[in-house]
């Protein structure tokens, strides 16, 4: 029987992991065609998170966990439980029940019509704030311009993949990581179905604003190198602007004599070119702070304890 691999990222989800799990082996054990293992990853929680894992370590044998020495956030957590996976098909979702394991047996209908990936993509934003559903929407087409990855608008990090599809996904060891994307890049037959996303039933999200507005710029600079080239035509339009108001001054002057112009048009100028400049120094400084922190080739996540050993 061919073996399922769930991995779940979590990060202060004591309040909901009971109810996670009672509802997950609820959907599995309606599924007779194959067998499912989970591999919890705890991304340094600061509640009870990790002892619930051993908790469920010692009461279902189908349950691994792999435990984070801080937080490392969901992009290690999701790439530590791949890593990990040896299944023959990897199941990647959230452990607040807003992907619902009810959508499993869809997704493995995707995967039985010969697909690699069956991956989900919201159709309403139920739970989820007017700000943070615009942002999303933004965020989405503008990475869909400008990337070489495109995904629905909507598109979540709950998904089904083969094998072979999770082992090239291992292979780009990239330490920034931006998982929407590189699932993306990767290739594969994918298949995208649609699910209505709930609410949350305890717990809260860990991401605010600010963290998502990082997230979106974090797949944007790594999927795309657009931002440089747009500053570069920038540079190109201003200096031709430039050149002909040059013309035009000297015919001007030429013709008409010199006339003494006001203080105005050079303040607007400096300022105008002083905020391109320091705009594209950000752009450039973006990218090369990238390219630093990808220098240094730290390791992704540091595990402190797993039960992967364990007989
Ligand atoms: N998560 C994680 N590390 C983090 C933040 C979140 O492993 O630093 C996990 C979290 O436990 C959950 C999933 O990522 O299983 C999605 O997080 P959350 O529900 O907060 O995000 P949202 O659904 O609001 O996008
Ligand atoms: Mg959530």
């Amino acid at each position: 029987m061919k073996l399922i691999d769930i991995v779940v990222p979590c990060y202060n989800e004591e309040e909901v992991l009971p109810m996670f799990i009672e509802e997950t082996n609820k959907v599995i054990s309606t599924i007779s065609d194959y067998r499912f293992r989970y591999i919890f990853v705890n991304d340094g929680s600061k509640d009870k998170t990790l002892d619930i894992l051993r908790t469920f370590a010692s009461r279902f044998i189908n349950v691994k966990y792999i435990s984070f020495s801080r937080n490392f956030g969901k992009e290690s957590a999701m790439y530590a439980g791949l890593e990990h996976s040896t299944g023959d098909y990897v199941i990647i979702m959230d452990a607040d029940l807003q992907h619902p394991p009810k959508m499993f047996p869809q997704m493995i209908q995707g995967i039985q019509e010969g697909n690699d990936c069956c991956a989900l993509y919201r159709a309403k934003q139920k739970g989820e704030s007017k700000i943070r559903q615009f942002v999303s929407k933004i965020f989405f087409s503008f990475q869909n311009k400008i990337s070489d990855v495109k995904m629905p608008d909507g598109a979540v990090d709950f998904r089904i993949m083969s094998r072979k599809m999770v082992d090239s996904i291992i292979k780009l060891s990239e330490v920034q990581r931006f998982s929407k994307g590189i699932f993306c890049w990767v290739g594969f037959k994918t298949k995208w179905i649609e699910y209505e996303n709930v609410e949350r039933p305890a717990g809260e999200t860990k991401w605010s604003i600010i963290s998502l507005f990082k997230y979106a710029l974090d797949g944007i600079t790594s999927f795309s190198v657009a931002p440089l080239r747009f500053i570069a035509i920038l540079g190109f339009i201003i200096s031709f602007l430039t050149f002909l108001y040059i013309i035009i001054t000297l015919i001007q002057t030429l013709c008409f004599g010199i006339d003494v112009p006001g203080y105005v048009t050079t303040l607007c100028a400096t300022l105008f070119l002083g905020g391109i400049i320091e705009m594209s120094v950000g752009v450039l400084g973006e990218y090369i702070g990238r390219v630093y922190i990808e220098t240094k080739r730290r390791p992704i996540y540091i595990e402190s304890e797993s039960n992967f050993d364990d007989m």
